[in-house]
């Protein structure tokens, strides 16, 4: 395959000045709103009723100002409607597109992706993959999310940077890591783009096969990984298990946020060129400084397909303090789980990715599974299930450590009840609600 590169990453826009960017941002979030404001019907009714003229926004302190709204708002645009058409898609109807499904713990809606949206977000999603190093000519194993907007901006990575693509059978499901472990094995790829869960997955199933992971990654140079956060240990150890270059995080919402690490691991630079990324509080709306925690605010910058403007995710995130030692000037993000997987403890506000740091500093339990459980009432005590480590040890010491690192960490008790295995969910960690039959949340 011929690659389409017509320029070399990283170009000069990694190191734009901050002024440079700024402007930039600002100009595409007048034009995207302007768009809206003219030709959506789900921004022209809220902006009307709020009696916001897109023309007014001039700067960044005026776009902060515009309503936000969330899934919920979509889906109930959805019943309404009784279509998949919010009045968010630009050009539906015209446009030959695709649709693709945005599920999930707070429900599924669809998104309208013309071909514009996806040669423009994958032209920029080629600059993430060629961060983690692909590059032309190489191999690249992946897990291909049929029904997600990644798989349509994939397709354009692949032509663009010219490499050749192995899809194993069966979907990212960690049953089916069998054949993605034979597939690794066998065709050798070069780079591999995959699922956290689904790599975790892998991995318990050298373990079965008593195969060292090394072994069965030897061809591999670098790992692309999404899906849920690692931790810094955890990466550590991923690396090393796997005997690999390096591993990055790729952090994105089908709504239009793009974030990637580079080598330097501090965080996720927002791809500017596609998204703008504020983090509000929560409660009052306002917005928040770097280095504190919030929501995540996304707008797409992109005037095609399905809009959206001051999308709460729900996500809890903070923009990260600072310039990254890498050069590239793009913001940093960090994202740590959905908003509705906290867990009120004596007064706190736990996630999952709190105690997974916890269970990351007793070795034993680095990648060990778990689960919070949360009762009706904000509990005094954090309640975990852990899975138990294969051959591993005295369970009564091991408990103490975590117990003590919780303790030192958090400044919390803990209970923690030890499981043979915790259900194979396809999302990561999970809070178990107590009340709720016991069901995880996925
Ligand atoms: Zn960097």
């Amino acid at each position: 395959m011929k690659p389409e590169l017509d320029r070399s990453y990283p170009d000069a826009m990694d190191t734009w000045p901050v002024a440079k960017l700024r402007r930039d941002q600002l100009h595409k979030l007048r034009r995207v709103l302007k768009h809206a404001h003219r030709g959506l019907s789900f921004y022209r009714e809220r902006y009307d009723k709020a009696k916001i003229e897109a023309d007014a926004v001039r700067n960044f302190e005026d776009f902060a100002r515009l309503p936000t709204f969330t899934k919920r708002d979509v889906l109930d645009a959805i019943r309404e409607k009784k279509s998949f058409r919010t009045g968010m898609e630009s050009g539906a109807g015209t446009d030959m597109g695709v649709l693709c499904m945005t599920s999930g713990t707070l429900g599924t809606s669809f998104l309208y992706l013309p071909r514009r949206w996806a040669e423009i977000r994958g032209n920029s999603l080629a600059r993430a993959y060629w961060w983690a190093g692909l590059r032309p000519g190489m191999r690249m194993l992946m897990a291909a999310p049929a029904w997600h907007s990644l798989a349509v901006q994939e397709t354009r990575v692949i032509h663009r940077l010219g490499v050749t693509c192995v899809v194993p059978w069966g979907t990212f499901l960690p049953r089916h890591a069998g054949s993605f472990l034979a597939a690794i094995t066998e065709v050798k790829p070069d780079f591999v783009s995959i699922f956290l869960p689904m790599l975790y997955a892998l991995l318990a199933e050298c373990r079965r096969r008593n195969l060292r992971p090394a072994d069965a990654f030897q061809s591999v140079q670098n790992v692309l990984v999404v899906g849920a956060p690692m931790t810094p240990l955890s990466r550590a150890k991923l690396r090393e298990d796997l005997g690999v270059k390096d591993l990055f995080e790729g952090l994105g919402n089908p709504e239009g946020l793009t974030a990637m690490e580079c080598s330097h691991h501090r965080g996720h630079h927002i791809f500017i060129d596609c998204c703008y990324v504020e983090i509000i509080d929560p409660g009052s709306g306002a917005p928040l400084a770097a280095g504190k925690r919030g929501n995540v605010i996304v707008t797409s910058l992109i005037p095609h397909g399905s809009v959206y403007i001051r999308y709460d995710t729900e996500d809890l995130g903070e923009i990260l303090p600072g310039l990254c030692p890498c050069g590239k000037t793009w913001p940093l993000l960090e994202v740590y789980d959905r908003r509705a997987n906290a867990v009120e403890v004596a007064r706190k506000e736990i996630f999952p990715y709190d105690v997974r740091l916890c269970l990351d500093k007793v070795p034993e339990l680095i990648h060990i599974p778990f689960a919070l459980l949360r009762g009706r009432r904000a509990a005094e005590v954090l309640k975990l299930k852990v899975q138990q480590p294969m051959g591993g040890g005295a369970l009564e010491i091991l408990e103490n450590q975590l117990k003590a690192q919780i303790k030192e960490t958090l400044g919390l008790e803990a209970r923690i009840e030890w499981t043979e295995e915790l259900p194979e969910r396809w999302k990561g960690v999970a809070v178990i609600d107590e009340d709720n039959g016991g069901r995880a949340r996925v």
